[in-house]
């Protein structure tokens, strides 16, 4: 029987996503290929989460190495990969404990239900208040749109959860003030707004962010779950920061393209749950483990020095050219401002076999990290091409 995919997905997925007109139907590496055969570069690497690309062969050998062997368990018992994943993780940063969700989202929910109680415990239960930043994106649960500091995913939703307030980035006054205003249990960021157009924050507001967070015992939470695994050319965004959170949620690129989310606890948190206090019947399924496993298993030093050179080489390429305004974010979390609208830019790229994302009013570039060089710098010249045909025009 044959199908028409596009019709049948109209009439058979809500209707929450706007899809490109492609239908993917292999790839390897950063190369994607369409049900008509032609090819693709592919920038977006599944909105930062195929960190080695399609289907690489070292992530794939782990995901079925383990699959033959035990594909999930509950969290009941005792299984390899999460404890060795989990091992990982704090060895490379310096954190005590994690927790596994799911997505991004849910990693989000647990950071923000341990600041909770992590206030509730040692300040009474009128100190719940998280400070998210406006422009934020932190998850589309009814809790994580409510730390999300933009109106418009909120409308419709109302009520939302309670306890969250939205400060301008940049102005660490004005944050402070509305840490004593709200009686603050926690402040969480992206050190690199994502969604919000690929905006790396001032270091200076990060690290005084930081430091009064510190120094009045407000939780420090960074969503990790775009910047993370290596995005940035350090293993998490805030490493760039020379800050050390109290928590760290991250997912996307952690998995390598199977669903997993980690929350990393440090020595403030690291006992702040206990036994019931949360649970997750997928959280750290041990084949999205071992494939995590080994992608973190690569990205030694030398790795994400490539990361950061490969971000250089997008930054030096772009900026300047003709019909680009501004070129932003950090290693290969790259937000392009175009003169023309960013979804014509990208539409003009996917006719010309390369695909990117948008953020807002930016064409947004998160290449999965190993992109060979040669397949960079062509999706670069098809890039720099799309936003100068657009400036001529107008
Ligand atoms: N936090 C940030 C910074 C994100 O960019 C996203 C997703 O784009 C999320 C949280 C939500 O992650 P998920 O879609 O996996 O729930």
């Amino acid at each position: 029987m044959s199908i028409d995919i596009k019709e049948a997905d109209h009439q058979y997925i809500a209707n929450t996503y706007a899809r490109f007109p492609v239908r993917i139907v292999s790839g390897k590496g950063s190369l994607v290929f369409d049900d008509e055969g032609k090819r693709y570069i592919d920038m977006g690497s599944g909105i930062g989460v195929t960190s080695f690309g399609i289907s690489d062969d070292i992530w794939a050998e782990a995901v079925y190495g383990q699959l033959k062997k035990v594909q999930h368990m509950s969290n009941l018992y005792y299984t390899d990969p999460c404890v060795l994943l989990a091992k990982t993780l704090c060895e490379r940063t310096g954190m005590k404990k994690v927790f596994f969700s799911n997505s991004g989202a849910e990693a989000n929910e647990c950071a923000i239900k341990t600041a909770r109680k992590y206030a509730c415990d040692k300040y009474g239960p009128d100190r719940y208040t998280v400070i998210t930043l406006k422009n934020s994106f932190h998850g589309r649960t009814i809790t994580t749109l409510a730390a999300t500091g933009q109106e418009h995913y909120h409308e419709q939703f109302r009520p939302l959860t309670a306890g969250f307030a939205y400060a301008e980035p940049g102005n660490v006054e004005a944050l402070k003030k509305l840490a004593a205003e709200t009686n603050a249990a926690a402040v969480m960021v992206e050190c690199i707004q994502g969604e919000g157009g690929v905006i790396a924050l001032d270091e200076g507001f990060i690290r005084e962010t930081a430091a009064f967070c510190a120094q009045e015992d407000v939780l420090l939470i960074v969503d990790e779950v775009q910047s993370g695994n290596g995005r940035t050319g350090e293993l998490y965004s805030y490493m760039n920061y020379g800050i050390s959170p109290d928590i760290v949620s991250t997912a996307k690129g952690l998995g390598g393209g199977l669903p997993l989310g980690a929350i990393l606890f440090g020595e403030k948190t690291e006992h702040v749950l206990g036994y019931g206090d949360h649970g997750s019947t997928f959280g750290g399924n041990p084949v999205c483990c071992a494939g995590a496993l080994s992608i973190l298993e690569r990205m030694d030093r030398g790795f994400l020095d490539e990361v950061r050179q490969k971000g250089k080489y997008i930054f030096s390429a772009l900026t300047g050219a003709k019909g680009i305004e501004t070129v932003s974010g950090m290693g290969l979390m790259i937000g392009v401002k175009p003169c023309r609208p960013a979804a014509e830019i990208v539409a003009a790229c996917r006719e010309k076999g390369v695909l990117c994302l948008t953020a807002k009013d930016k064409v947004r570039l998160l290449p999965a990290l190993n992109i060979p060089m040669d397949i960079l710098k062509e999706a670069v010249a098809v890039i720099a091409e799309a936003c100068a045909e657009g400036a001529e025009e107008k």
